[in-house]
């Protein structure tokens, strides 16, 4: 049994103030594994001080030593690979494909943001002006708990690279994670206060950060309504915020694309991390004329996914986090139907030949149009709707009448053709035939799914404030 019973303030574990604790499962066995004593409005208000009291030696470091400290991390979290391999599947029940993704990902960030330090431009002359980049002063950081290391990591990369320092609390299911994530991070030898991670629960600590006067920046990551109470909350103190929120992704099969190449895509893109992703491509947009064909190779391609425990190296389909997601999840399964949509695979239920864990079939719906809820809500499993279109025009107009606007997707076997239609979506990143994630390009959301931008300059540009200096240079 875990028993995590520390927070991180000032550069040590400390025994939280609070003394709420949450239990921690394993949502392949649904055994509890272990328990986490959870921060409150007093540990956020002193890991606030101590991120205030390290922010003025923070903020005049030179961006080669913020590069140096980034490289750090990167360097201590490379060298811990394999205890997050591990807490990522007791925790989550994760895949290998897609724990060596995560842990992969996390340390690449911090590199990612060492080049940006080191090439941006943060003292720029500007006509009469001299315009210099100053960090904002605080920082905190309110993540979810689907991809809680990189998550951390690219909110932490960003606060350094900006010389600030942060505030980060994550979820309170992915403690073990972000313990494991915190030792290592802890052995980088930061200067006390320069980061500080409190386990609680939102309500809690996540309000405490969002109101407290002494943080200047919020960035949070999570579902729109969190978001929206975030914003309204940081709005008393006007804080910079930047929400990376939900998504409802549309992925346009065009009539000429690939099918061979196209399906794998397009069901991995849905299902990756068992749907539990903002930017999984959860609508299917297929040209009327290809349908048959369609369904017959992505029910063919989904029931050939092995769904199970991520300790059998050849499942690719994990479960869901938790027990309440599982009940959300069937209850979008069951909605589907009495909106009228039809089953293609999967459904309620276990999948076959399991008998517990909160696992959930891959399920295809047909028979879907945009207007039902299971097309429009974010549903955050491994649920799929295909909707048929006539022409390309119409097929731009389903995959832009949502809320959302985070990433789309583009399948054709013409290029030109592909940025035709990437260009009409209102969405922040649109990925065409499976293109690999670009680093430092930026990543938010259009519309509902966000406000601001994360990696790369336009991820810093965030973390700052421009400040205007007027006379002749010297
Ligand atoms: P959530 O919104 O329930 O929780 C996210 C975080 O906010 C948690 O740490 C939670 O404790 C905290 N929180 C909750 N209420 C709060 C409050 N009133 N004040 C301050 N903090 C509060 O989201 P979740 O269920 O953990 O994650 C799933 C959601 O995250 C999905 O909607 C998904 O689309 C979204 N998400 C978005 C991105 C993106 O980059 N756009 C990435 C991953 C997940």
């Amino acid at each position: 049994m875990r028993n995590i019973d520390k927070l991180y303030i000032n550069g040590a574990f400390v025994t939280p103030h609070g003394d709420a604790r949450a239990d921690l499962f394993n949502p392949a066995t649904e055994e509890k594994i272990g328990e986490v004593r959870l921060g409150d409005e007093t540990d956020a208000r002193s890991a606030i001080a101590a991120a205030r009291r390290a922010f003025p030696a923070m903020a005049r470091t030179t961006p080669a030593e913020r590069a140096a400290m980034l490289r750090q991390l990167r360097d201590t979290v490379t060298v811990h690979a394999d205890a997050m391999f591990a807490a990522m599947t007791e925790e989550y029940g994760a895949p290998h494909y897609f724990t060596s993704f995560s842990v992969a990902h996390a340390a690449s960030i911090f590199d990612d943001m060492a080049k940006t330090v080191e090439s941006y431009a943060f003292r720029r002359r500007i006509g009469q002006a001299a315009v210099t980049m100053e960090p904002l002063g605080v920082a905190a950081a309110i993540t979810p708990w689907n991809s809680n290391m990189g998550f951390i990591a690219s909110k932490l990369a960003t606060a350094i690279a900006a010389g600030s320092t942060i505030v980060i609390k994550p979820s309170e299911m992915s403690a073990i994670q972000t313990q494991v994530f915190t030792e290592a991070l802890h052995e980088a030898g930061l200067p006390a206060g320069v980061f500080n991670i409190v386990n609680g629960y939102g309500d809690v600590v996540g309000a405490e950060l969002s109101r407290h006067p002494d943080v200047a920046k919020i960035s949070f990551t999570g579902s729109t309504a969190t978001g929206r109470a975030i914003l309204t909350a940081a709005a008393e103190t006007f804080k910079r915020v930047t929400l990376e929120l939900g998504g409802k992704g549309p992925q346009l099969i065009l009539d000429d694309a690939d099918l061979d190449q196209a399906i794998p895509v397009v069901a991995m893109t849905g299902l990756a991390n068992s749907g539990q992703a903002c930017i999984a491509g959860t609508r299917v947009l297929v040209p009327e004329r290809r349908l048959g064909e369609v369904l017959e190779r992505l029910k063919t391609f989904a029931e050939t996914l092995k769904v199970g425990n991520a300790l059998d190296p050849e499942v690719s389909v994990g479960p869901m986090v938790s027990r309440k997601q599982w009940d959300r999840v069937q209850s979008y399964i069951r909605l589907g139907l009495d909106e009228g949509a039809t089953l293609l695979t999967g459904g309620e239920g276990l999948p076959e030949g399991l008998e517990r864990g909160w696992f959930v079939r891959p399920t295809i719906f047909t028979d879907v149009n945009n207007q039902m809820r299971i097309a429009r809500e974010e549903i955050f499993g491994p649920v799929l709707c295909v909707i048929p279109y006539r022409d390309e025009a119409e097929a731009i107009a389903i995959a832009n009448d949502t809320v959302y606007g985070l990433q789309s997707y583009v399948l054709s076997a013409d290029q030109a053709r592909a940025r035709r239609v990437a260009a009409e979506l209102q969405a922040g990143r649109v990925v065409i035939n499976g293109a690999p994630h670009e680093p430092l390009a930026p990543f938010g959301g259009f519309k509902q799914s966000g406000i601001g931008r994360e990696y790369g300059a336009f991820g810093l540009d965030a973390f700052l404030e421009p400040k205007a200096v007027l006379g002749p240079a010297e």
